[in-house]
């Protein structure tokens, strides 16, 4: 019998939450994403949105267990969640955290810091989990990591994103492969070491920060933020010859009606697209 595998996106949008009435369809919280494949959790990112994915682990692993969470890069929209993610005062469970270790900058110690005064009251004593983290070694232009047999994490480091870049990952089941690719402003495209990484995945999580309009704005121009427009996501899901793809990480200044116009206007160029939606459960079939 095949593994059920599936991803809930718990926190969709890009730079600061905004929940509220005009966000209520898609959601306002920032980046966090789970995948489960069988028993075995899998986050993306650690941003708002991981508040409600900790309290979902929190009552699926009452006899304890072990999470993975992978963090595309440091910024605060993508770990300010953390300190408030249930399963961390959880003494039966594991968390397991991969980032990138950068030149000139330490991410344990800049992640812990979180949990530290002045920023917080709890100090790392008021974490009861087994916390540990593994830096990503980018030896090659190609790594993974193999979390559980038959479940393989890849990735793929992309630099425009300011200062320091991201991660792009590929998470790899039984023949099913989805590719979580945020911050990744690509004006010509991505590169062709990454389209060949991610060529023909069946799901690409692609940031779609703006509407073309504002990406370009003569007097507030986005260019060299480090996120992407939605036609940016449209190109890379075409280049790559992915099967489907949702848009995410939304400027939080976009009320729901503009991410549906935005999805009007990539499925014009890429029919199989879809907007990331706040707890909503995508079942990955073959
Ligand atoms: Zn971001
Ligand atoms: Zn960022």
């Amino acid at each position: 019998m095949k593994t059920e595998m599936s991803m809930t996106f718990f926190g969709v949008r890009g730079s600061y939450p905004v929940p509220g009435r005009t966000t209520h369809r898609y959601g306002g919280n920032t980046s966090s994403l789970l995948f489960e494949i069988g028993s075995q959790a899998v986050l993306f990112d650690a941003g708002t949105g991981i508040l409600q994915a900790g309290r979902y682990l929190h009552q699926r692993y009452p006899e304890g267990g072990r999470i993975h969470l992978f963090l595309s890069h440091l910024h605060i929209d993508h770990i300010q969640g953390l300190p408030f993610f249930m399963p961390l005062y959880n003494p039966r469970l594991e968390i397991v955290v991969h980032c990138l270790e950068s030149s000139g900058s330490n991410s344990q110690q800049a992640i812990e810091a979180l949990f530290l005064p002045p920023y917080s009251p709890i100090t790392l004593k008021g974490i009861k989990a087994k916390l540990t983290f593994r830096p990503l070694a980018m030896a090659h232009a190609k790594n993974f990591v193999a979390i559980e047999p038959g479940v393989v994490v890849s990735y793929v480091k992309h630099d425009s994103h300011p200062r320091l870049g991201v991660i792009i990952y590929q998470l790899a089941h039984d023949g099913r492969r989805v590719v979580y690719a945020t911050d990744v402003e690509s004006p010509d495209g991505f590169e062709a070491a990454i389209c060949r990484f991610i060529h023909g995945a069946d799901i690409l999580i692609h940031d779609a920060q703006y509407l073309d309009a504002d990406y370009i704005n003569a007097g507030n121009s986005k260019k060299g933020y480090g996120h992407s427009t939605v036609s940016m996501a449209v190109r890379n899901a075409r280049q790559c010859a992915i099967k489907k793809l949702f848009l995410f990480h939304f400027n939080p200044e976009y009320g729901d009606q503009q991410l549906e116009d935005m999805l009007l206007q990539a499925r014009l160029k890429f029919k199989n697209t879809y907007l990331a939606q706040e707890l909503k459960k995508i079942k990955i079939r073959r």
